[in-house]
Formats: structure tokens, sequence, C-alpha cells
């Protein structure tokens, strides 16, 4: 290993991934758009809760995992065990995607170490189906993966319009709540018992703020309150992952720079103890 995480640490993974996506390529190439709009220098590294990430040796960035020819089972497993290793060093994981298929795996490492996992999957798409043309790993299927094989206590979904009557038939038989938008009240407030997984695919938000991701869906959250979702909702996170970035729908990156927003306040959730 070349990194050298320690209890407290959060832990950066790149996931260059797109192979399990059934309409466009791209999201392979977000982890490096997403440290690159971190780090470009129009903005500080500071979290609004006061988190400087530029000033604590506890943020490390463990580069990106060799995934990006991958398709199928392997990545699958390369992923949960790279996932695996860095957290059982005590350290928490911030993942970049990668389209959403690398959720799954993400997941599964997380509820092996964490029981009684919650997860708040924030996202445009329930991501429920049983399998695509792509196969039973597609960007579409990753929740019906984990509530078939983890131990899960509850599935929350925010920001769900696209619900057809397979994936409301997989919400109902997996006991998923779904927030979806036409019941969205900004004040919303998320309340969990135990550990907290938080799985974010940026086509949960409008695509007048996130312009840059595969699948445009129209209604979606606004940046802030995505934001207002990561400091409000009670529980403990113990990992994340950002997703779906497509830099080649994105050609000023201001979908990456949301994106590292996101890292800034979602990184200093995790370095709260
Ligand atoms: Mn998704
Ligand atoms: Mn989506």
């Amino acid at each position: 290993m070349t990194y050298d995480l320690k209890p407290g640490d959060v832990a950066l993974m790149g996931i260059p991934l797109d192979g399990h996506s059934s309409f466009l390529q791209g999201p392979a190439f977000a982890p490096n758009r997403i440290r690159e709009a971190l780090h470009c220098g129009a903005a500080n590294l500071t979290a609004e809760d006061g988190t400087d990430l530029g000033a604590t040796d506890r943020f490390k960035d463990t580069g990106d995992l060799d995934v990006f020819e991958m398709r199928g089972q392997e990545p699958i497993d390369r992923i949960e065990n790279e996932a695996a290793a860095r957290i059982a060093t005590g350290a928490r994981l911030l993942s970049l995607g990668g389209d959403h298929s690398v959720a799954f795996p993400l997941i599964k490492a997380h509820a092996d170490r964490h029981q009684g996992l919650n997860i708040l999957h924030i996202d445009s798409h329930p991501d429920l189906y049983d399998t695509q043309d792509i196969g039973p790993f597609g960007h579409g299927c990753p929740f019906a993966r984990v509530m078939e094989s983890c131990q899960i206590n509850r599935l929350v979904q925010v920001g769900i319009r696209t619900m057809n009557k397979h994936q409301r038939e997989q919400a109902d038989k997996f006991g998923v709540e779904v927030v979806d938008m036409r019941s969205w009240h900004a004040d919303l407030q998320l309340s969990f018992d135990g550990p907290v997984y938080l799985s974010l695919d940026l086509d949960a938000l409008d695509p007048a703020f996130a312009p840059g991701v595969s699948h445009h869906e129209p209604g979606g959250l606004s940046t802030r309150e995505v934001i207002d979702l990561i400091h409000r909702f009670e529980g403990q996170l113990v990992g994340a992952d950002i997703v779906e970035l497509n830099p080649h729908r994105d050609p000023n990156g201001m979908t990456a720079m949301v994106a590292a927003k996101f890292v800034k306040e979602i990184g200093a959730r995790l370095l709260m103890r």
C-alpha cells in the first residue's frame, strides 16, 4: 500500500469506471476533474463549518483504483477489497466515481464493518433495477444488489423523480423509504439511528445546477438544498461517495466545481468524530 491511514483520517479514493453505464461513457474521467476543481485556486479548502481540509493532515488522497478497463464482477470485487482495506485502518472513505455501479461494492464493504448501517441515497433515479442490458452490475441496479446482499437498517432515497412500475415494486419488496421530488420540502429533517453511508448521484441536482451528468433529469434539487441535506441529517456519517459526474458534458467544469464543494462539505462531516 502506498498510503498511510490512521483511525479518524478521511481517505479520498478515485474510481475511474464507467463501463457499467447504460447510456453514455465519461464518468471514468471524473475523479481527476474533481481533484482539479478542488485544488484549482478559485476557492479555498474550507467547508462552511470552518473545517479546513487544507490545514489538516487527516484528509488524505489515496489515488485512483486500477479499474478503468474492467467490466462485470471483476471491478466490483476490486472496489470492495480496496474499500475494505482502507476502512479497516479506522479511516473513513470518501469515494469519487465513476458511474453509480461503484456504490454496491462500497456499501458492501461498509455494511461488513458497521452493523446496522443506514443509507442516505440522493439521486433522481432509484437505481433498483433487477438487471439492465449491460447486466446486473449496471449503474441502474446498485441498490437492488445492496438490498439483496447486505445487512442494511434503512435505505432512504431523496430526490427521486423517475420511479417506474418495476422499480416501485422493487422499492416495496426491499422496504425502501422514498422521498420523491413531488413531495419534497426544503425543511425535510432526516434522522438515523447508528451509522450512515451517503451515496450522492450528481443527477439528483437539477441540470441547471449540474449539467455535467449523463442523464439530465429536470425538476431536481438545488446545490444549496443538497448541501443542507449533507449538513442537517442526524446520524453518524461513516462513508460516502460522489458519482456520475460526466466531464464530457461539463465543458466549463461547473459540475466538477459542485462536486468539489460536496467533497469539502462531506469531508468536513466525515472528519467529525
Ligand atoms: Mn444513480
Ligand atoms: Mn441518477
